[in-house]
């Protein structure tokens, strides 16, 4: 009796394993698999020029304001008229945000006057020590911002519909 119990308790088992062996997955095989993004998603910030290759960046510290995070250091500085880096009379000296205390709230973005600060769908960002996750102008810049469009567009086409 004992025998056929634990049988049947071995079928039900199995058939448990059966009924969702070939159920649509829940998890994907990432980082082979790209992480869908919903279409709002907010990751790892840049840095953007205009097409003449010019900061937008001004340096006026509204970004650094507007953080509740208190994420953003940002110093200005005057630009030289002969080789300006901004269109603007100033620029963004140093600019560093602090990947460890950003909260992706996309606050900086939206109080940004000349749409400089972009939050992208990037979000695989874990390093080693805490000094590499404060993020300077480095690795915020984009130097190129027509590859980045395409990189983008790319990144884009992989999401999929969604809020977050
Ligand atoms: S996304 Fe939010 S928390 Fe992060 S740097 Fe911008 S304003 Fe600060
Ligand atoms: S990123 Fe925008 S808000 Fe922040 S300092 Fe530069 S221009 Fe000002």
């Amino acid at each position: 009796m004992n025998v056929l119990r634990a049988a049947w308790g071995i079928v039900t088992g199995h058939m448990v394993t059966l009924k969702y062996l070939f159920k649509r997955k829940s998890t994907i095989d990432y980082p082979r698999v790209p992480y869908p993004h919903p279409e709002r998603f907010r990751g790892v910030h840049e840095l953007r020029k205009y097409d003449d290759g010019l900061e937008r960046c001004i340096g006026c510290e509204l970004c650094a304001v507007a953080c509740p995070a208190n994420a953003i250091t940002v110093i200005g500085a005057e630009n030289d008229p002969a080789a300006p880096t901004s269109p603007g009379q100033r620029y963004g000296y140093r600019y560093e945000i602090d990947m460890l205390r950003c909260i992706f709230c996309g606050w900086c973005e939206e109080a940004c006057p000349t749409d400089a600060i972009v939050l992208t769908p990037k979000f695989d960002i874990a390093d080693y020590t805490r000094e590499r996750l404060v993020y300077g102008k480095d690795r915020l810049v984009v130097t190129d911002p027509f590859k980045q469009h395409l990189a983008n567009t790319e990144s884009a086409a992989q999401t999929e519909p969604g809020v977050i």
